[in-house]
């Protein structure tokens, strides 16, 4: 059984666990503390009971979730034949998981991130082998979400780049090749344009945000609007996003008005916090910002 070690258990890690443990990897999952990768376990146990629910599981769910083993550090980087670094959006920190586990992997191992905007070059600079780092940026939430981009750093080879294009499909998802590495990669960029604009449309007082996602689902045909996305996905996460997309000189594709920002100091991180531009009910039902 083939290994994959996912560092940090958040809202995506716990998803590529799942997808990877369903697809029959042995995975383990670990995070700074015990209690994050035990409300990962948690969270995985109630998706995986629920697709079993509904018939859309090959096997029993206990099966699944047996493969999945919780750990304290990245000392497993050693006997994994995938890494993928699902942790915080900072750069720096990136940058110091990459320079540990380009130190204790197995020299064959590829060493994936899940950013979705930081250069996967900077993150493969100053490593032993920069040629097995390379972008696997699955979108959330990921048991649900098809599509992956695989990303080439400038270093990437072309051997590990092909290997990514098959571990995606391996999971049963969908790969997009992005030859080059640039801000954003491809699919944020062009979310970010229109999510740009709804904010500023809405920070303007011309629309509702909800009126937005409604107009977006029935003109457009998307499957959600941008406010509800950037919701599910945290709003916290944009704002580092848009940072890092300013600091690489694509900083027209952040929204110009302040309100993101303004939000999540005010807690307003969205779905995981119960209040972004929606209200949550504790059942995580959506409801308009208005409503009471
Ligand atoms: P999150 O905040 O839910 O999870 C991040 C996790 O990283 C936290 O559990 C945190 O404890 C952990 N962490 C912090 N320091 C760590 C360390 N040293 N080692 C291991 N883990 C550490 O964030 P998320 O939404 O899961 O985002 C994770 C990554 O995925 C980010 O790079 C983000 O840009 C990217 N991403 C997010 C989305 C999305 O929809 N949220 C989509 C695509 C990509």
């Amino acid at each position: 059984m083939e290994k994959v070690l996912i560092a940090g258990a958040g809202f995506m890690g716990s998803g590529i666990a799942q997808v990877s443990a369903q697809a029959g990897y042995q995975v383990y999952l670990m995070d700074i503390q015990t209690k994050i990768t035990e409300r990962a376990l948690r969270e995985i146990r109630w998706s995986v009971e629920k697709l079993e629910a509904k018939g859309l599981l090959r096997e029993p769910s206990q099966k699944v979730i047996a493969r999945i083993s919780p750990v304290k550090d990245l000392s497993s980087a050693s006997e994994v034949d995938w890494v993928i670094e699902a942790a915080l959006e900072e750069e720096d920190l990136k940058r110091r998981i990459f320079q540990e586990l380009d130190r204790i992997s197995r020299p064959e191992t590829p060493l994936a991130t899940n950013t979705s905007s930081i250069p996967i070059t900077r993150l493969a600079e100053n490593l032993r082998r920069p040629q097995r780092v390379l972008g696997l940026h699955f979108f959330g939430p990921v048991p649900l979400m098809r599509l992956v981009e695989v990303v080439k750093g400038e270093k990437t080879s072309s051997e590990v780049f092909e290997r990514g294009v098959a571990f995606v499909q391996s999971l049963g998802k969908t790969p997009v090749r992005v030859q080059r590495d640039i801000p954003g990669f491809v699919m944020n960029r062009i979310f970010s344009a229109a999510f740009r604009e709804a904010v500023d449309l809405v920070d303007q007082g011309i629309v509702r945000a909800e009126d937005v996602d409604v107009g977006m689902r029935l003109g457009y045909g998307w499957n959600a609007g941008p406010f509800e996305i950037a919701d599910n996905a945290g709003l916290d996460t944009f704002v580092r996003v848009a940072q890092t997309m300013k600091t690489l000189g694509a900083g027209h594709l952040a929204p110009s008005s302040k309100l993101v920002e303004q939000m999540v100091v005010e807690g307003r991180l969205g779905r995981k916090a119960g209040k972004g531009f929606y209200r949550y009910s504790p059942e995580g039902k959506r409801l308009p910002w208005e409503s009471k």
